[in-house]
Protein backbone atom coordinates (compact mmCIF):
# COMPACT_ATOMS: atom_id res chain seq x y z
CA UNK A 1 0.00 0.00 0.00
CA UNK A 2 0.93 3.63 -0.09
CA UNK A 3 -1.12 6.84 0.14
CA UNK A 4 0.81 9.99 -0.08
CA UNK A 5 -0.27 13.23 2.35
CA UNK A 6 1.12 16.84 1.66
CA UNK A 7 0.51 18.54 4.75
CA UNK A 8 0.67 23.16 4.13
CA UNK A 9 4.05 22.23 1.88
CA UNK A 10 5.86 25.63 1.37
CA UNK A 11 8.82 25.91 -0.83
CA UNK A 12 10.73 29.30 -0.80
CA UNK A 13 13.87 30.50 -2.72
CA UNK A 14 15.78 33.27 -1.08
CA UNK A 15 12.54 36.14 -0.56
CA UNK A 16 10.18 33.92 -3.36
CA UNK A 17 7.69 31.86 -2.43
CA UNK A 18 7.23 28.92 -5.40
CA UNK A 19 4.52 26.74 -3.44
CA UNK A 20 2.70 28.29 -1.12
CA UNK A 21 1.21 25.82 1.33
CA UNK A 22 -0.29 23.15 -0.91
CA UNK A 23 -2.52 20.38 1.48
CA UNK A 24 -2.95 16.65 -0.75
CA UNK A 25 -4.00 13.55 -0.06
CA UNK A 26 -3.28 10.76 -2.98
CA UNK A 27 -4.69 7.04 -2.88
CA UNK A 28 -3.14 4.15 -3.03
CA UNK A 29 -2.70 3.15 -6.56
CA UNK A 30 -4.06 6.72 -7.62
CA UNK A 31 -3.03 7.87 -10.94
CA UNK A 32 -2.31 11.76 -9.95
CA UNK A 33 -1.65 14.36 -12.47
CA UNK A 34 -0.27 18.02 -11.49
CA UNK A 35 -1.05 20.20 -14.04
CA UNK A 36 -0.94 24.32 -14.69
CA UNK A 37 1.24 26.20 -16.76
CA UNK A 38 5.13 26.52 -16.89
CA UNK A 39 6.34 27.79 -13.54
CA UNK A 40 3.48 27.01 -11.62
CA UNK A 41 5.93 25.06 -9.24
CA UNK A 42 5.27 21.45 -10.57
CA UNK A 43 8.47 19.72 -10.80
CA UNK A 44 9.47 21.74 -7.46
CA UNK A 45 7.19 19.74 -5.78
CA UNK A 46 7.51 16.55 -7.13
CA UNK A 47 11.20 17.23 -6.41
CA UNK A 48 9.94 17.93 -2.74
CA UNK A 49 8.06 14.52 -2.79
CA UNK A 50 11.31 12.97 -4.47
CA UNK A 51 13.23 14.27 -1.69
CA UNK A 52 15.64 15.56 -4.27
CA UNK A 53 15.05 19.15 -2.67
CA UNK A 54 13.69 20.01 1.03
CA UNK A 55 10.44 21.83 1.63
CA UNK A 56 10.74 25.03 3.45
CA UNK A 57 7.38 24.38 6.08
CA UNK A 58 5.13 21.46 5.67
CA UNK A 59 5.23 17.50 6.31
CA UNK A 60 4.94 14.53 4.11
CA UNK A 61 3.67 11.21 5.12
CA UNK A 62 3.81 7.84 3.23
CA UNK A 63 1.72 5.60 4.80
CA UNK A 64 0.84 7.73 7.50
CA UNK A 65 4.93 8.09 8.65
CA UNK A 66 6.41 11.23 8.36
CA UNK A 67 8.88 11.34 4.88
CA UNK A 68 11.93 11.94 7.27
CA UNK A 69 11.80 8.89 9.88
CA UNK A 70 11.57 6.92 6.70
CA UNK A 71 15.10 6.02 4.99
CA UNK A 72 15.45 7.04 1.21
CA UNK A 73 15.35 3.50 0.22
CA UNK A 74 12.63 2.45 2.24
CA UNK A 75 10.38 5.02 0.67
CA UNK A 76 9.16 3.20 -2.09
CA UNK A 77 9.49 6.44 -4.69
CA UNK A 78 11.39 6.14 -8.04
CA UNK A 79 11.23 9.16 -10.55
CA UNK A 80 11.26 9.02 -14.16
CA UNK A 81 12.95 12.25 -15.75
CA UNK A 82 12.00 14.29 -18.43
CA UNK A 83 15.48 14.44 -19.66
CA UNK A 84 15.38 10.60 -19.84
CA UNK A 85 19.17 11.18 -18.26
CA UNK A 86 20.66 7.72 -19.24
CA UNK A 87 24.20 6.86 -19.17
CA UNK A 88 25.55 7.17 -22.68
CA UNK A 89 28.46 4.34 -22.54
CA UNK A 90 26.35 1.65 -20.61
CA UNK A 91 24.08 -0.73 -22.75
CA UNK A 92 20.54 -0.71 -22.05
CA UNK A 93 21.00 -3.40 -19.68
CA UNK A 94 23.27 -1.80 -17.87
CA UNK A 95 21.22 1.28 -17.35
CA UNK A 96 18.28 -0.28 -16.13
CA UNK A 97 20.65 -1.90 -13.63
CA UNK A 98 22.69 0.64 -12.49
CA UNK A 99 20.63 1.40 -9.31
CA UNK A 100 20.55 -2.03 -8.76
CA UNK A 101 24.36 -2.31 -8.81
CA UNK A 102 24.72 1.01 -6.48
CA UNK A 103 22.57 -0.86 -4.02
CA UNK A 104 24.65 -4.28 -4.07
CA UNK A 105 22.45 -6.27 -5.72
CA UNK A 106 24.06 -9.39 -7.26
CA UNK A 107 24.32 -9.61 -11.24
CA UNK A 108 22.13 -12.13 -11.52
CA UNK A 109 19.32 -11.04 -9.57
CA UNK A 110 19.65 -7.61 -11.59
CA UNK A 111 19.82 -9.41 -14.55
CA UNK A 112 16.05 -11.02 -13.57
CA UNK A 113 14.72 -7.80 -12.42
CA UNK A 114 15.68 -6.17 -15.60
CA UNK A 115 14.55 -8.75 -17.88
CA UNK A 116 11.41 -8.54 -15.91
CA UNK A 117 11.50 -4.79 -16.85
CA UNK A 118 12.22 -5.00 -20.35
CA UNK A 119 9.40 -7.49 -21.01
CA UNK A 120 6.72 -5.55 -19.98
CA UNK A 121 7.95 -2.26 -21.56
CA UNK A 122 9.07 -4.30 -24.82
CA UNK A 123 12.69 -3.69 -24.58
CA UNK A 124 13.94 -7.66 -24.65
CA UNK A 125 15.46 -7.26 -28.29
CA UNK A 126 17.44 -3.90 -27.26
CA UNK A 127 19.34 -5.04 -24.18
CA UNK A 128 22.51 -4.67 -25.83
CA UNK A 129 22.08 -1.27 -27.63
CA UNK A 130 23.41 1.88 -26.23
CA UNK A 131 21.07 4.94 -25.84
CA UNK A 132 21.95 6.92 -29.01
CA UNK A 133 21.05 3.53 -30.88
CA UNK A 134 17.24 3.69 -29.84
CA UNK A 135 14.69 6.25 -30.44
CA UNK A 136 13.22 8.62 -28.53
CA UNK A 137 9.97 6.58 -27.60
CA UNK A 138 12.96 3.43 -26.64
CA UNK A 139 14.76 5.63 -24.25
CA UNK A 140 11.71 6.95 -22.89
CA UNK A 141 10.99 3.20 -21.74
CA UNK A 142 14.47 2.70 -20.75
CA UNK A 143 14.03 5.48 -18.41
CA UNK A 144 10.42 3.85 -17.08
CA UNK A 145 12.55 0.40 -16.89
CA UNK A 146 14.85 2.23 -14.65
CA UNK A 147 12.18 2.61 -12.08
CA UNK A 148 10.44 -0.03 -12.46
CA UNK A 149 13.36 -2.71 -11.54
CA UNK A 150 13.64 -1.07 -8.13
CA UNK A 151 9.62 -2.31 -7.58
CA UNK A 152 8.65 1.46 -6.39
CA UNK A 153 5.41 1.61 -4.79
CA UNK A 154 5.32 5.14 -5.78
CA UNK A 155 6.37 6.58 -9.12
CA UNK A 156 6.72 10.18 -9.66
CA UNK A 157 6.63 11.60 -13.69
CA UNK A 158 7.78 14.79 -14.50
CA UNK A 159 6.64 15.58 -17.93
CA UNK A 160 7.95 12.34 -19.42
CA UNK A 161 6.53 12.89 -22.89
CA UNK A 162 7.35 16.08 -23.64
CA UNK A 163 10.34 15.35 -25.98
CA UNK A 164 8.41 12.88 -27.83
CA UNK A 165 6.49 13.74 -31.09
CA UNK A 166 2.47 13.83 -31.28
CA UNK A 167 2.00 10.24 -32.67
CA UNK A 168 3.85 8.83 -29.90
CA UNK A 169 2.98 10.47 -27.33
CA UNK A 170 -0.14 9.17 -28.04
CA UNK A 171 0.65 5.62 -27.96
CA UNK A 172 3.02 5.94 -24.60
CA UNK A 173 -0.04 7.54 -22.64
CA UNK A 174 -2.12 4.16 -23.61
CA UNK A 175 1.61 2.33 -22.41
CA UNK A 176 1.29 4.39 -19.26
CA UNK A 177 -2.35 3.36 -18.81
CA UNK A 178 -0.91 -0.08 -18.90
CA UNK A 179 1.56 -0.07 -16.89
CA UNK A 180 -0.98 1.60 -13.77
CA UNK A 181 -2.56 -1.36 -14.09
CA UNK A 182 0.07 -3.78 -14.39
CA UNK A 183 2.14 -2.44 -11.93
CA UNK A 184 -0.43 -2.01 -9.25
CA UNK A 185 1.69 1.26 -8.38
CA UNK A 186 0.47 5.01 -7.08
CA UNK A 187 1.43 7.25 -9.85
CA UNK A 188 2.24 11.24 -9.76
CA UNK A 189 2.61 12.85 -13.46
CA UNK A 190 3.35 16.34 -13.66
CA UNK A 191 2.44 17.64 -17.27
CA UNK A 192 1.42 21.43 -18.75
CA UNK A 193 -0.74 19.21 -21.16
CA UNK A 194 -4.12 19.30 -20.45
CA UNK A 195 -4.83 16.35 -22.36
CA UNK A 196 -2.53 14.35 -20.44
CA UNK A 197 -4.53 15.43 -17.45
CA UNK A 198 -7.96 14.65 -18.57
CA UNK A 199 -6.98 11.07 -20.43
CA UNK A 200 -5.00 9.99 -17.68
CA UNK A 201 -5.90 11.10 -14.51
CA UNK A 202 -8.12 9.52 -11.76
CA UNK A 203 -7.12 12.83 -10.03
CA UNK A 204 -6.30 16.11 -11.21
CA UNK A 205 -4.37 18.83 -9.28
CA UNK A 206 -4.89 21.83 -11.04
CA UNK A 207 -1.74 24.28 -9.77
CA UNK A 208 -1.34 27.94 -10.19
CA UNK A 209 1.58 30.42 -8.82
CA UNK A 210 2.15 27.63 -6.35
CA UNK A 211 -0.74 26.93 -5.10
CA UNK A 212 -3.61 24.58 -6.09
CA UNK A 213 -6.16 25.64 -7.40
CA UNK A 214 -8.88 22.57 -7.64
CA UNK A 215 -8.43 19.34 -7.31
CA UNK A 216 -11.14 16.22 -8.82
CA UNK A 217 -11.91 13.60 -11.52
CA UNK A 218 -11.31 14.84 -15.00
CA UNK A 219 -15.41 15.34 -15.40
CA UNK A 220 -15.84 16.77 -12.07
CA UNK A 221 -13.13 19.81 -13.20
CA UNK A 222 -14.72 19.94 -16.72
CA UNK A 223 -18.50 20.06 -15.69
CA UNK A 224 -17.23 22.16 -12.40
CA UNK A 225 -14.87 24.14 -12.93
CA UNK A 226 -14.21 26.67 -9.49
CA UNK A 227 -13.10 29.68 -11.72
CA UNK A 228 -12.59 31.01 -14.79
CA UNK A 229 -8.83 29.92 -14.57
CA UNK A 230 -9.50 26.07 -13.68
CA UNK A 231 -11.98 26.48 -16.68
CA UNK A 232 -9.95 27.90 -19.24
CA UNK A 233 -6.95 25.54 -18.59
CA UNK A 234 -9.51 22.48 -18.70
CA UNK A 235 -11.15 23.79 -21.60
CA UNK A 236 -14.18 23.26 -20.18
CA UNK A 237 -17.63 25.10 -22.17
CA UNK A 238 -17.88 28.73 -21.23
P1 LIG B 1 7.07 24.10 -13.45
O1 LIG B 1 7.64 22.74 -13.31
O2 LIG B 1 5.60 24.17 -13.11
O3 LIG B 1 7.33 24.72 -14.78
P2 LIG B 1 9.06 24.84 -11.47
O4 LIG B 1 8.70 24.06 -10.28
O5 LIG B 1 10.19 24.35 -12.30
O6 LIG B 1 7.75 25.06 -12.36
O7 LIG B 1 9.39 26.32 -11.05
C1 LIG B 1 8.53 27.09 -10.24
C2 LIG B 1 9.17 28.44 -9.97
O8 LIG B 1 10.28 28.25 -9.10
C3 LIG B 1 9.70 29.14 -11.19
O9 LIG B 1 9.43 30.50 -11.06
C4 LIG B 1 11.18 28.85 -11.13
O10 LIG B 1 11.89 29.89 -11.75
C5 LIG B 1 11.45 28.82 -9.65
N1 LIG B 1 12.59 27.92 -9.30
C6 LIG B 1 12.66 26.58 -9.52
N2 LIG B 1 13.81 26.08 -9.05
C7 LIG B 1 14.49 27.13 -8.52
C8 LIG B 1 15.76 27.28 -7.87
N3 LIG B 1 16.57 26.22 -7.67
N4 LIG B 1 16.12 28.50 -7.45
C9 LIG B 1 15.32 29.57 -7.63
N5 LIG B 1 14.12 29.52 -8.23
C10 LIG B 1 13.70 28.31 -8.67
MG1 LIG C 1 8.66 21.53 -14.68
Amino acid sequence: MATLQLKSIVKEFGETSVIKGVDLDVNDREFVVFVGPSGCGKSTLLRIIAGLESASSGDILIDDKRINDIGPAERGLAMVFQSYALYPHMTVEDNMGFSLRLAGISKAERRDKVLAAAQILQLEELLDRKPKALSGGQRQRVAIGRAIVRNPSIFLFDEPLSNLDAALRVQMRIELARLHDELDATMIYVTHDQIEAMTMADKIVVLQKGEVEQVGSPMELYHHPRNRFVAGFIGSPT
